[in-house]
């Protein structure tokens, strides 16, 4: 049976059963992530182990691997440009504000107030952090005088750490 990351699961319960999913969604699906890209062509393979850390407290947690290649356009040439991306990060999950600031920096804190979390949202927000500030061939046939101007404004486009902020303050 295929593994549905679409559903939203209890990962309280998922870290208990010490779940193992492992799959690959369209990165079409990610309208965020789309809109940085030039084409929404190809799969992120995703590996999600949930279950407790083994320091002391035991603290529900889960390791999210992601790899993909991404087709953008370099912002010199405007080309197409392939750009793999891999991460690998332990999420750490807390049940409010103040677990929050205590969370140890090797992990990446994740709110879960009531026992309900959308992977596809955690794994579009970690496919938007992967993103460069800029697409570009390493070596691209263009020169590199390229208008600054123009860089800089797709900088504050789709960096992404721009983008979680402004979702953060919605909230
Ligand atoms: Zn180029």
């Amino acid at each position: 049976m295929p593994v549905v990351f679409e559903v939203d699961v209890d990962p309280y319960l998922q870290a208990r059963r010490a779940r193992h999913m492992q799959g690959s969604i369209s990165l079409a699906k990610f309208e965020r992530l789309v809109d940085a890209l030039s084409r929404a062509d190809g799969d992120v393979d995703v590996d999600i182990q949930f279950g407790h850390g083994v320091s002391g407290k035991a603290q529900a947690q889960f390791q999210l691997g992601l790899s993909a290649t991404l087709i953008a356009e370099c912002q010199r040439c405007l080309g197409e440009v392939n750009y793999p991306i891999s991460s690998d990060k332990t999420m750490m999950l807390v049940k409010d504000k103040e677990a929050l600031a205590k969370v140890p920096e090797e992990f990446e804190p994740v709110l879960v107030e009531e026992d309900k979390l959308s992977l596809m949202s955690i794994i579009e927000d970690e496919l938007l952090l992967s993103l460069p500030l800029m697409f570009k061939h390493d070596a691209c046939h263009m020169a590199v005088t390229a208008k600054e101007s123009d860089e800089e404004e797709f900088e504050v486009r789709v960096n992404p750490f721009v983008v979680l902020s402004e979702l953060k303050s919605k909230k």
